[in-house]
């Protein structure tokens, strides 16, 4: 994580700015905000370091340096981050940079293995926006996220994992016995094998509030972070299957569970709906939207709405576990790379794809259980199955 000293100036409507703002945070680079609607000493300050216009981003540096809308390519070369590879081929690229292509790149890096991690944005993946990691074994008093991240990037890079940021990769292609992956500033890089660990993509409400909140109260995870609300009230958001199965499980710690469906009835299957409406723990809050996310640093409440009378009110459970849908990472992959009808790639047992040579773990996969543990897991034997593959080349 970077402590380096740096502000952003900008306002809440401007879109170039949530950008910057979401390529900064993902990198886990701390910075100052100033609305410079909100505070006239900023918007003075934006006015006279660009020649009396408004122009927003305005972003200094440490090193009082100033980059006006700066595109993500700018901000990672100010940052110094590594987006292009030292070679042009690798005996693997693992595509992703979370703890399934990490665990993967190292176990094979420190068996001699040239290993190459393209990531497109911050590396630790989901893990290291995660606020506290409680269940990962060897952690006993829990591990926070971003700390998790980098010490996965240090032992990667201890074993000479050489690794690419904000970068991400755009196709994939194979060629005899080799296989190529393209990134988005054009660049191919070939490897005798890959494995494709992009994770997935928690579908977010979209609300004011919501990006602040990850996991200061938001959380999209009942495994994960559902013993942190023992005794305590919270509410789910979403109707679907997994939200009344996700419900049910928080009743083993919560004392309330409040669901807030946008439509009608609950859209999940007949035996989840008995269930719910049978726990004395759990009330269903139809025709009912979010409207904001409150909370400084920690959830204090959220606005909802009655969809059909238009009335809005506060409430304030202890957390909120939001549950509306899951994306696989693979929409860019082509179609020989099969995949389940949600889109997750399918595996054999050796975690090979439908393409020789191409393997994929982690919670892009089909059947994997979306926790860090098994996906560090899924790629530690992702490298031992690749080293298998490589023998017998
Ligand atoms: C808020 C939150 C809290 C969580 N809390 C816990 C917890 O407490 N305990 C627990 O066990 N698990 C937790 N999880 C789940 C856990 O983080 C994931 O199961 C785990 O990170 C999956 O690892 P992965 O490497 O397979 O995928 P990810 O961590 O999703 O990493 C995949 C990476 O691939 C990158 N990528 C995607 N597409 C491309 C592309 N085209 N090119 C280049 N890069 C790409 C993504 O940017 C991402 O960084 C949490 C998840 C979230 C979101």
């Amino acid at each position: 994580m970077s402590h380096t000293k740096l502000t952003v100036y900008g306002a809440q409507w401007c879109s170039d700015c949530k950008r910057a703002k979401k390529f900064l945070g993902e990198q886990r680079v701390h910075y100052d905000w100033v609305d410079v609607e909100q505070d006239a000493d900023g918007l003075a300050f934006v006015e006279q370091a660009n020649k009396g216009k408004r122009i927003i981003p305005t972003i200094v540096f440490e090193d009082e340096s100033i980059l006006i809308e700066p595109s993500n390519a700018e901000l990672a070369a100010k940052l110094g981050l590594q987006t292009r590879a030292n070679m042009a081929y690798y005996d693997l690229i693992c595509i992703g940079g979370g703890p399934t292509s990490l665990t993967a790149a190292l176990y094979a890096a420190r068996e001699g293995l040239d290993v190459l991690v393209i990531e497109r944005s911050g590396l630790g993946g989901q893990a290291g926006i995660t606020e506290r990691l409680d269940n990962f074994p060897g952690f006993p008093e829990g591990i926070g996220g971003a700390e998790f991240a980098d010490r996965l990037t240090q032992q990667a890079r201890r074993f000479g994992v050489e690794l690419l940021q904000a970068q991400d990769v755009v196709g994939l292609r194979a060629e005899d016995e080799s296989r190529y992956v393209k990134t988005a500033d054009g660049a191919e890089y070939g490897a005798r094998a890959i494995l494709i660990a992009t994770g997935s993509t928690y579908r977010r409400l979209e609300v004011p509030g919501e990006d602040e909140l990850i996991g200061a109260g938001v959380h999209f995870c009942a495994t994960c972070d559902g013993p942190f609300y023992k005794g305590k009230q919270v509410a789910v958001i979403g109707g679907g299957n997994s939200a009344g199965e996700e419900s049910l499980f928080l009743t083993r710690f919560v004392d309330k569970v409040t669901i807030l469906i946008r439509g009608d009835q609950l859209s999940a299957s007949k035996v989840v709906i008995d269930k719910v409406e049978e726990s004395a723990q759990i009330e269903v809050r139809t025709n009912t939207e979010v409207v904001a996310l409150h909370g400084e640093g920690k959830l204090s409440g959220l606005t909802i709405r009655n969809r059909k009378t238009g009335v809005t009110e506060e409430i304030t459970p202890s957390g909120v576990f939001v549950f509306i849908g899951l994306t696989p990472n693979s929409g860019w992959l082509p179609a020989e790379i099969e995949r389940d009808q949600y889109g997750f790639v399918t595996t054999k047992p050796t975690l090979e794809t439908s393409m020789r040579g191409i393997f994929a773990a982690g919670d892009v996969r089909k059947g994997s259980t979306k926790q860090a543990a098994s996906a560090a897991g899924e790629g530690a034997t992702a490298a031992l199955m690749v080293r298998e593959y490589l023998k017998e080349m």
